[in-house]
């Protein structure tokens, strides 16, 4: 079994596209899905402590249990977990990505931005 990690918004829309992008992209069976309102805005500004660390905690289960050697951060458009602007959240998204290569040396991390809330694309 392989299993990738997303981590990604807790929107709907988004959820499939990106659990077969990833499916693809990382030729993985299965894709732990770890989601919250507008995920890179609390890696971009690190001030909300409980929810990052409860990210990192169901991180280190999909890494260290799981096995999983390629984490996914996503951010999509009109969302409204972190309503600012597109520029603003490829910028925390460019943030989110250094903050995971950080923590998990030893696990590739891309960042994935949703175009149209529909067609996932590696941004970063
Ligand atoms: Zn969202």
């Amino acid at each position: 079994m392989s299993f990738c990690t997303a981590i990604n918004c807790m929107d709907g829309r988004v959820q499939l596209p990106v659990i077969g992008f990833l499916q693809t992209r990382f030729k993985a069976e299965f894709v732990d899905c770890i989601t919250e309102p507008g995920p890179v805005r609390i890696f971009a500004k690190t001030t909300d402590l409980i929810a990052l660390n409860s990210i990192i905690t169901r991180t280190d289960i999909s890494v260290n249990h799981h096995g999983s050697s390629q984490i996914a951060i996503c951010a999509h458009p009109d969302c409204a977990g972190n309503p600012v602007d597109d520029d603003a959240q490829k910028e925390q998204l460019k943030r989110s990505v250094i903050f995971l290569k950080e923590a998990y040396p030893n696990v590739n991390v891309v960042g994935i931005w949703i175009e149209n809330n529909l067609h996932p694309q590696e941004y970063c």
